[in-house]
């Protein structure tokens, strides 16, 4: 479990969009994505609307499947 380095304001956790196998991170506050690389301030970002939309989803986190909860949760 990482603590967001982008927005320092949450946790960063392991998910996956609905009905794909693709894991990423996922920051709890900011919704910035990493794919293939761990979670680090460096532009480009991503956000979860934009990652979503790769697989025809809305940036919902209806869609998103957590795989670890957060500390707390
Ligand atoms: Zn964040």
């Amino acid at each position: 479990m990482i603590w967001c380095p982008r927005c320092d304001q949450g946790w960063v956790t392991p998910a996956r969009a609905r009905g794909q196998s693709e894991t990423f991170r996922l920051c709890h506050e900011c919704d910035t994505v990493w794919v293939d690389r761990e979670p680090d301030a460096n532009p480009p970002f991503l956000i979860l609307e934009e990652y979503a939309a790769r697989f025809g989803l809305d940036g919902l986190w209806s869609n998103i499947e957590v795989l670890e909860r957060k500390p707390g949760a």
